[in-house]
């Protein structure tokens, strides 16, 4: 795994040297609406510790900070309202996940009939 990125661009909003649309915020956790939304509803959760992604965080982020930002990512989604009709979770890992920021963010879709969870290889 990578090195942590301290200058990665979600790093940067957490230290506020970019400003973000901030919907919500615990002691571990930030939430903010995605730059460039694919649905209706979408809004990022980011642990405010250093970690690259969710397997990082999942062996490294002490227990504290895991329950954190489960609870989060729970709390963003009914303030934004997703929970009424339903969302989707998604987190990319790494390389075959087209993970594109390296700080670990969970994506929740909302607000549209979101189809299927994943394309079938070579559609
Ligand atoms: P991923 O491919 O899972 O790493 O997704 C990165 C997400 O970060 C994309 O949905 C981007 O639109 C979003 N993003 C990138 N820069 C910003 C920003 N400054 N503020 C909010 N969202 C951003």
């Amino acid at each position: 795994m990578p090195a942590y990125d301290p200058n990665n661009i979600f790093a940067r909003i957490l230290r506020g040297e970019i400003p973000c649309k901030k919907v919500h915020e615990s002691a571990h956790s930030l939430a903010f609406h995605d730059i460039n939304p694919l649905a209706p509803i979408h809004v990022l959760v980011i642990p405010k510790g250093p970690y690259v992604d969710f397997d990082d965080f999942s062996a490294k982020a002490s227990a504290e900070e895991q329950a954190d930002y489960l609870k989060a990512i729970g709390d963003t989604a009914r303030v934004v309202g997703a929970d009424a009709g339903g969302y989707r979770l998604l987190s990319n890992c790494g390389v075959n996940a087209n993970q594109e920021v390296p700080h670990l963010h969970m994506h929740i879709f909302g607000g549209r009939m979101l189809g299927r969870m994943l394309k079938r290889e070579g559609e």
